[in-house]
């Protein structure tokens, strides 16, 4: 667990503190509220707070006086229609905020998802960890030879330990140079007091892509979701994938009912062009249809034939 002992204490004490409320609270997500989720060698998702529930989602469907929420099979039914029709400002009033530790390369595709709010770990001010991300041998891929933006046959033997080599003494060496470069003592006194020492803004720039970051991630329940629905996805990178998946288990904690609306009509769902669903219809009134008398391209057949499992 990449938390020290005194973090971990910080955190132990936030959770014994407790604190009364008028507003809703979700006891399944309370139970992790803080508690670091480990992701990949050195990193976490930790739940820092929230705001809402699945019954502030009715209850401003229903724009309620009172909390909106009626039996649960109806809140249920309500909160499927919303996502199946799109209707997304109700999911907008619930909110929640992260803290994740992430190696760079993870962070430059994660702030794509302009909607959010960010607040990142100062390495103009702080310095950064000695924390890279080495991948497991069974994540170590070579370059998918169908799909540009893929992994392919995972690496063996030699070549995979020599890879695993490279990636830790460059990641060591950059960040040894990093800490020449700053001759600071952990207490912040010169290590070397003949020497000035380069500033922390710039000797960050010498580090690997795969050293670790920090940052507070906040946003509301439907960008979450649109966030989840990219990067949880199968066809993600497996290192962001693998934090789209612990954020999962804290929806799937803190919001039941629109969890199990966003697996069936989002994540378990696909879209179908008008040609392919052109191609469905004929196939079902029984007519052979193959790839050049389908008008689809080469790519998007092979996709539907995946798709249905053909
Ligand atoms: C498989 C894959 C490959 C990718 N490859 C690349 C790549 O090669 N290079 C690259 O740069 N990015 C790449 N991206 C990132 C991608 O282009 C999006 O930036 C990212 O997925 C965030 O999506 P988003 O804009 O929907 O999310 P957000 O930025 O969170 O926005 C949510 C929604 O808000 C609206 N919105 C937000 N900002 C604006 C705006 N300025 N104008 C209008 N509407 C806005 C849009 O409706 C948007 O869908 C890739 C993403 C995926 C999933």
């Amino acid at each position: 667990m990449p938390l020290t002992s005194d973090q971990l204490a910080e955190v132990a004490a936030q959770r014994d503190a407790s604190q009364p409320t008028l507003r809703a609270t979700v006891p399944a997500l309370e139970a992790l509220l803080y508690q670091p989720m480990p992701v990949l060698d050195h990193g976490f998702v930790r739940v820092i707070d929230y705001m809402g529930d699945d019954g502030a989602v009715v209850q401003a469907a229903r724009v309620s006086y009172g909390r909106g929420t009626r039996r649960v099979s109806e809140d249920a039914g309500l909160i499927r229609y919303l996502m199946r029709h799109r209707h997304s400002t109700p999911f907008e009033m619930c909110e929640i905020k992260f803290h994740v530790k992430l190696p760079i390369f993870v962070a430059r595709q994660w702030i794509r998802h302009r909607m959010a709010n960010v607040n990142e770990y100062s390495a103009r001010y702080s310095i950064l960890d000695r924390e890279f991300y080495i991948p497991a041998p069974e994540h170590l891929a070579a370059q998918s030879s169908t799909n540009r933006q893929g992994r392919g046959e995972v690496l063996q033997g030699q070549e995979a330990a020599a890879v695993l080599d490279m990636l830790r003494a460059d990641a060591t060496l950059t960040y040894d140079h990093y800490a020449h470069m700053l001759n600071e003592t952990p207490d912040g006194q010169p290590a070397d007091p003949a020497r000035q020492g380069l500033a922390r803004e710039l000797a960050r720039m010498n580090l690997t892509l795969n050293t670790y970051t920090q940052w507070y991630w906040k946003a509301d329940l439907h960008n979450l979701l649109g966030f989840l629905s990219l990067r949880a996805d199968s066809h993600a990178q497996y290192e962001i994938r693998a934090y789209a998946d612990a954020m999962l288990d804290a929806v799937r904690a803190w919001v039941p009912l629109t969890f199990q609306a966003f697996q069936d009509y989002r994540m378990g769902a696909v879209t179908l062009s008008a040609g392919m669903l052109a191609v469905v219809r004929r196939m079902l009134a029984g007519e052979p249809v193959d790839q050049p008398g389908s008008n689809l391209s080469k790519r998007e057949w092979t996709e539907l034939m995946e798709t249905l499992g053909r």
